[in-house]
Formats: structure tokens, C-alpha cells, sequence
């Protein structure tokens, strides 16, 4: 597997650091409260740079998702078939991440999911399963 250390900027290090720890955790912004999603130096409602940071309880539902059944590289096709989903966390931010441990055919907007984790490489990834 390849090293995805890579993906770690200055600007999402407090992100990478927590995942270690299985902790999904989000920028929010101190004056107006939006819960920031990718990370940023700055709040992209208000452009406050008075920012906190907090932990997700890793609870939400899918927004909208698709059924992969055409590996559309090598890596992925021991995979088939998976689900990639838009899931809204109770927090407010819309990450997009896999659904796993489900049948596909069970899922469906508005499906409740909790947060799982998958280690890549040196990496936890964050995903969802049914909750
Ligand atoms: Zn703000």
C-alpha cells in the first residue's frame, strides 16, 4: 500500500493528527459557529480566522450515494461493489467517504450511519456503517 502521508499539509495536520487517534474532528469557526469542511486557515462564511477546533460524534445520515459495480481503477476492484456516499453529520459538515458493512441495496437517502475507521498505510481513513 502507498504511503498517503503526502496528503498532510500544514493546513490539515490537526485533522491527521486526531484521526490517529480514531477522533474525526472539524474546524469551527469562533465568531459566527459555522462547523468548517475541508479544513481552512479561515471561515469561509464570515472569513473569521478565530478558530477552534471540535470532535465529531461521528453521527449523521446519507445525503446521497452511489453503488460502484465497474472498478474504475486496479486498486478498488477487490471492493466491488462499494458505496460512496455525501453523509451529513449531526455537527453540519457534508463529508463525502465510503459506506461499509452494509448490503448496498439496504441504503437509502436519509439512511442513519455512525462513524468507522479503515488504516491505509500509515493513514486511519474515516468511513460510515449503518447505525
Ligand atoms: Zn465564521
Amino acid at each position: 500500500m502507498n504511503n498517503l502521508s503526502s496528503v498532510i499539509t500544514y493546513d490539515n495536520k490537526f485533522f491527521w493528527d486526531a484521526a490517529k487517534n480514531k477522533n474525526l474532528t472539524f474546524q469551527k469557526c469562533k465568531k459566527c459557529g459555522h462547523v468548517i469542511w475541508p479544513p481552512s486557515n479561515i471561515c469561509p462564511m464570515c472569513y473569521s480566522k478565530d478558530i477552534t477546533t471540535i470532535t465529531s460524534k461521528g453521527r449523521g445520515k446519507i445525503y446521497s450515494f452511489a453503488v460502484f459495480r465497474v472498478p474504475f481503477h486496479e486498486s478498488v476492484k477487490e471492493n466491488i461493489p462499494y458505496v460512496l456516499a455525501v453523509v451529513e453529520l449531526e455537527e453540519g459538515p457534508m463529508v463525502v467517504s465510503n459506506v461499509v458493512n452494509c448490503s448496498p441495496e439496504n441504503l437509502e437517502c436519509g439512511s442513519k450511519v455512525k462513524l468507522t475507521w479503515e488504516t491505509i498505510g500509515d493513514l486511519n481513513i474515516f468511513k460510515f456503517e449503518p447505525a
